[in-house]
């Protein structure tokens, strides 16, 4: 086994003991659609700040007819404490729409289509099939995956999709889900894009950017 792979296997023990709470989505939901609307606003917002305003306008608007039935300007009132407000709209009554024409109004199941809706990249995509419907098709790779998996030595890139590509190969399948929301739990706790307090991580012994001096390689 490469050493990637001990790393990886290593990491996900003792990561699922620190975080197992932590192993699902921030985001509130209670359909795929939801779920996939949440996740669309998420970008470049923070969770908690998404939850606060969801709830009200999952109430008005129930389901893809309602969302392909408004206008982008009906979601503003519900929206526009978070960022690019404007384009996450248009986004959502566009992939809405797309949604009831071209697929009943249910969400598809692969990545190829969901990325075809407006507003869905490979990340809202691997986030949407593996916590609504279980499937690991992907991983979905946000800016905490990126940080952390360069400070762990996995990759030496920024590239999500080369990141999701990378850790694909080093991971099993059935953790590919669990190992996006491992690092997004690690990455908020401790290992942050602004600082690392690796005297508090439960990898300091085995990470490579750790601070700490007594670092151990996985072989
Ligand atoms: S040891 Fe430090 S750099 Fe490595 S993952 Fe933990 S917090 Fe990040």
């Amino acid at each position: 086994m490469q050493s990637n792979e001990r790393l990886i296997k290593t990491l996900l023990k003792r990561l699922k003991t620190r975080y197992r709470k932590e192993m699902h989505t921030s985001l509130n939901h209670e359909t795929p659609l939801q779920l996939l609307v949440a996740t669309i606003l998420s970008a470049q917002s923070q969770d908690t700040q998404v939850n606060k305003i969801t709830g009200r306008m999952f109430r008005r608007f129930p389901d893809a007819k309602a969302f392909a039935e408004a206008s982008p300007h009906e979601l503003y009132p519900y929206i526009k404490t978070l960022g690019l407000y404007r384009g996450k709209a248009k986004n959502i009554v566009g992939a809405a729409r797309m949604l009831s024409y071209e697929f009943n109004g249910v969400i598809p199941r692969s990545i190829e289509e969901l990325t075809r809706l407006p507003g869905v990249g490979r990340k809202t995509a691997n986030v949407v099939l593996s916590n609504a419907f279980g499937i690991n098709q992907g991983i979905a790779i946000d800016t905490h995956c990126v940080t952390v998996s360069n400070r762990l030595g996995l990759v030496h890139t920024k590239d999500p999709e080369k990141i999701e590509g990378a850790i694909m190969r080093i991971t099993p399948m059935g953790e590919w889900g669990n190992v996006s929301h491992l690092f997004i739990a690690l990455g908020r706790d401790v290992c942050t894009a602004r600082t690392k307090h690796c005297d508090r991580c439960v990898l300091n012994d085995i990470c490579p950017s750790s601070y700490l001096k007594t670092v151990k390689v996985v072989k």
